[in-house]
């Protein structure tokens, strides 16, 4: 993107994006503001209404009015028809959405640019699902002329949060199966990356979407997320995030007793059999945590080789790592772009500091690029510890960064163990040649998803998340459109 500076100047001049509620764009309450920094560089993009509990009542309200209001007397086709339409204007806006998600979270524009399948395909997925809604007509045991049957209806008002490593799938994923049910939603974008998420609700309304339909609160989570996650009008909360927060969400949704779902943190295995192709192995199981700077649910990030090729293995990824280009993700080369935030980079550094600490060798990187054009951003370089121990922190929780630990095994049975031995099950990669292998890894193995030879696979139509505590409920699939509807049995007398 070499006019990008221009581009940029256009979209986020350093000015206020309000939030929208009821169709109307609107500050906070209070008049606070959050800044929007780039965290490549450290430059302001834009400020946003810090959202606090009165905004969630306002947009609850609107969510609440429109679900009952104009949005009711939408036909599923009309539905159809708007998602469809949605998915339109996102195609023509896709680069101004993937300049606004790189400036605003990191993510290379390489990567966000690729998004596009994923996203669009969502969109056009859910369009299908609107109209695919449907009861049954179910024999009952009464005697006489009593019949029986079921109508889908949609669960109401849900409230949704999302994390700042993927806006636009992360929104897409919550609004999606909302628009398709004939569900209204508040969403609380995470306050580390709020533009784009603001772009996607102005996008919509171009589209033709109602007011109220879809309401953003930007703000702190441990206000306005809080709210949300609480209120009483709210009928379904959808969260992802860490795996602490969904605990918070979970309890806090208690009051009213409505629906959750969360897709939560993890600590997925790759386990890399003797008979893997190596070749083919190696760049897959570096991306599958160098990724978006290791900033992702799914990131493999204990890598499980059989002792026989693990020398040669580790070797070969630390040197692939070495290779990736780090920089600005606007850059089209750009292949790592930064990490969040300062408060981010520092717990993955405390993390290289534990690995050393504990015994970990560092084969590649370890520590934060050099030089001016990282200087203002928060940026590590990919890195691989080597002679992990499974009881090494690193070996043990979520860092959420771009840190590989390597382990040997030496037997099927006890990689599984291994493998299982975490209190997450989001995901998981196995590379092999032996068809009997890779069935038996991918059925024993808890988690999920898991992948075969290949990894990061994620798409609008196969069901997503986790098991234990990487969370309950999925996205993609026809479950997830499952989850925002309620069934009703309608009984009649015609006697
Ligand atoms: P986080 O849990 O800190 O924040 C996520 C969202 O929750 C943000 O919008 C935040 O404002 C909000 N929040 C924070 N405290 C809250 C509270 N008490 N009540 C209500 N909302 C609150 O997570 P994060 O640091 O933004 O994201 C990283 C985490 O997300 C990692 O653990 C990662 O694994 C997980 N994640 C999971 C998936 C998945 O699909 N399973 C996908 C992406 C990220």
């Amino acid at each position: 993107m070499t006019d990008w500076q221009a581009r940029v100047a256009k979209l986020y001049d350093g000015g206020f994006r309000p939030m929208v509620i009821g169709g109307k764009w609107c500050a906070a309450q209070s008049g606070e503001v959050m800044e929007a920094r780039n965290p490549a560089d450290g430059g302001l993009l834009a400020t946003v209404p810090k959202g606090g509990a009165e905004d969630i009542d306002a947009a609850v309200a609107a969510a609440r009015a429109a679900f009952e209001g104009p949005w009711a007397k939408f036909t599923p086709f009309e539905r159809q028809a708007l998602l469809l339409r949605i998915a339109e204007r996102f195609e023509a806006e896709w680069e101004t959405l993937c300049l606004s998600d790189t400036l605003d979270m990191g993510m290379p524009i390489q990567r966000t640019l690729a998004n596009s399948r994923r996203v669009l395909g969502m969109l056009r997925y859910y369009a299908g699902q609107a109209v695919a809604i449907h009861g049954e007509t179910i024999p009952n045991s009464f005697p006489g002329e009593i019949y029986s049957s079921t109508v889908r209806e949609p669960v109401g008002v849900v409230g949704a949060i999302i994390p700042w490593n993927a806006p636009i799938a992360g929104s897409i994923w919550k609004i999606g199966p909302a628009l398709a049910t004939g569900c209204t939603v508040v969403l609380k974008p995470s306050e580390e990356a709020s533009l784009t998420v603001l772009l996607i609700a102005k996008l919509m309304q171009e589209a033709g979407l109602p007011d109220g339909v879809l309401n953003i609160v930007t703000g702190h989570g441990s206000d306005a997320g809080a709210a949300l996650a609480a209120h009483p009008g709210v009928d379904k909360i959808v969260f992802t995030g860490s795996t602490a927060t969904g605990q918070a969400i979970a309890r806090a949704a208690t009051g009213n007793l409505k629906r959750v779902a969360l897709e939560l943190g993890g600590k997925s295995p790759v386990i890399v059999c003797r008979d893997a192709d190596i070749d083919k192995a190696v760049p897959v199981a570096a991306m599958s945590v160098f990724a978006n700077s290791g900033q992702i649910c799914i990131a493999g990030s204990r890598l499980f080789v059989a002792r026989e090729i693990h020398d040669e293995f580790v070797r070969r990824v630390a040197e692939y790592a070495a290779g990736l280009r780090l920089g600005h993700g606007i850059h089209e080369e750009t292949e790592i772009g930064p990490i969040i935030s300062a408060r981010q980079a520092e717990r993955i550094g405390g993390y290289l500091e534990a690995g050393r600490r504990e015994g970990a060798e560092v084969m590649t990187g370890g520590a934060a690029p050099e030089g001016a054009a990282f200087e203002n951003g928060h940026f590590y370089k990919p890195t691989v510890f080597a002679g992990v121990t499974d009881e090494m922190t690193i070996a043990r929780e979520e860092i959420f960064g771009p840190v590989i630990s390597a382990l040997p095994f030496d037997t099927l049975d006890e990689v599984v163990e291994r493998a299982n031995a975490t209190p997450y099950g989001l995901a998981a990669g196995v590379f092999s040649t032996h068809l009997g292998t890779a069935h038996q890894l991918a059925h024993r193995i808890k988690a999920g998803s898991v992948w075969v030879n290949m990894y990061h696979a994620i798409d609008p139509a196969v069901p997503f998340g986790g098991v234990k505590m990487s969370g309950y409920g999925r996205e993609g699939g026809r479950e997830h459109v499952e989850e925002y509807l309620d069934t009703k049995a309608i009984w009649i007398n015609a006697e």
